[in-house]
């Protein structure tokens, strides 16, 4: 049987004609079956066969609102039989309206934004108006994290997702991480070495991109003095500091933003998922005053045909109100005390949990074979069939116990949607002690 054949058995009509039409993202072209999905209500999805999940992956790490954000759909219905597109010269209430919200919801004085259509493209917006700012062209950032698939933004990814765009766009350094659990520096001592770094390579470098926490390379949560620190190292050498809030932003931590933890303003911060909750495509690059200023006298070489579209911004703009509304900041905040504590439980319970960490309903399990020794289940040497890995099978198991959970490589993502209970919380935990049993 082929590849082919055998990833289309038992699929229905929709799944197989999409997956001989559509290509899939990243791995899922051709190792996941896609999954048709008939029904989404706030932390549940359905699937074709019938099958409820809780979401306790907000699909993506995006889905912050759950799935029935009626504010978010209205608006976006309305905006659609009102203006559904205008070109850059001209502008709606709701795009003035979302830049003054981002002014006001973020840290400290970031003040304009520039908006686009993802994550990758926050990204791309950051490191160019770095670069136009600066005069420079060299961008330091971090090996586990990821910043998008564009080529600029898959530059400065540091994870291996990176190295087939490799050797990308010219200028692009790695430095060491703030990983406690599985680097043999300690989170500071990483710090010391970006230092040294930026001194090395003398007055090139326009900025340090960072993830404030970072999310798909295993939810790691920097001591609470790295972030300052890290800014101050960046300004004493004349770099700017872009932070990366496309996962770690709208609530995820119990904050606003990553950085309100660590009650850090950065020069550049990118955002994307949350800011619509996933109703609509957008990302948003926001910079402070001197920057925009800036870009007053030099005109900013870049843009999008879709950049501010009027829908997603107006979803951007409901969104925002639904965070406020629903109290759902303070709430991750207090769920996600909840959820850390029994995750703590599934650490004590089984021997196959290294780790779990995280702030909020930001949180990950750290998977290891040998946990005195942090051995981590790898990616290649633990395939259990061929495209499986030992954490691939947790994460089934705990589907076929009725929980979705995303995972990466040893570790599970979870950040589900900021309206989940204690009751689901609960639920999914048992999903995941029996997915455990797996890999113990
Ligand atoms: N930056 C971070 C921190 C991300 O987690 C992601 C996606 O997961 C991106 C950028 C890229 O966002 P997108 O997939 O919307 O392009």
């Amino acid at each position: 049987m082929s590849d082919q054949e055998s990833a289309t058995e038992g699929a229905n009509e929709v799944e197989r004609t999409d997956r001989e039409h559509v290509f899939g993202t990243w791995s899922y072209q051709k190792e996941v079956d896609p999954t048709q999905v008939v029904d989404a209500s706030g932390v549940r999805f359905t699937t074709a066969d019938g099958e409820e999940y809780i979401d306790l992956s907000g699909q993506l790490m995006c889905s912050n609102l759950g799935h029935s954000a009626d504010r978010v759909a209205d608006r976006v219905a309305e905006q659609i039989r009102d203006v559904p597109f205008v070109s850059p010269g001209y502008t709606t209430e709701a795009r003035s309206e979302l830049g003054r919200e981002l002014a006001e919801i973020t840290p400290g004085d970031l003040t304009k934004t520039f908006f686009s259509t993802s994550g990758t493209e926050a990204v791309e917006a950051a490191v160019k108006i770095a670069r136009f700012y600066t005069g420079k062209q060299k961008i330091i950032s971090r090996y586990r994290s990821y910043h998008g698939a564009t080529h600029g933004s898959i530059s400065v990814t540091g994870d291996p997702r990176r190295l087939m765009a490799e050797p990308g766009v010219p200028g692009t350094i790695k430095a060491p991480d703030p990983y406690a659990y599985g680097s043999t520096l300690d989170p500071m001592e990483s710090l010391e070495y970006i230092d040294e770094m930026l001194t090395l390579e003398g007055d090139t470098v326009a900025a340090v991109v960072v993830e404030p926490i970072v999310g798909s390379n295993g939810i790691l949560v920097p001591p609470d003095e790295y972030l300052p620190r890290l800014k101050e190292i960046a300004h004493d050498h004349g770099a700017l500091l872009i932070c990366d809030e496309v996962m770690s932003g709208f609530g995820r931590t119990g904050e606003w933003f990553g950085c309100d933890v660590f009650g850090v303003t950065p020069d550049i911060m990118t955002m994307a998922k949350g800011l619509t909750g996933a109703y609509q495509p957008l990302g948003a690059t926001i910079v402070t005053p001197e920057i925009a200023d800036h870009f007053e006298e030099e005109m900013f070489c870049h843009g999008h045909t879709y950049s501010g579209h009027p829908v997603a911004v107006a979803a951007g703009l409901a969104a925002i109100e639904t965070y406020r509304e629903e109290n759902l900041i303070e709430r991750a905040g207090e769920i996600g005390a909840y959820l850390g504590d029994r995750l703590d439980e599934l650490d004590e319970a089984h021997p196959s949990v290294g780790e779990t960490r995280g702030v909020g309903l930001f949180r990950g399990i750290e998977l290891t074979k040998r946990a005195d020794e942090r051995v981590p289940f790898g990616e290649r040497e633990d395939k259990i069939s061929p495209g499986t890995t030992v954490v691939d099978e947790v994460a089934a198991t705990a589907g076929d116990h009725g929980t979705y959970v995303a995972n990466m490589i040893n570790t599970l993502i979870l950040a589900p949607p900021l309206s989940i209970t204690e009751d689901d919380v609960d639920e999914a935990v048992e999903a995941l002690d029996a997915g455990l049993d797996v890999s113990d």
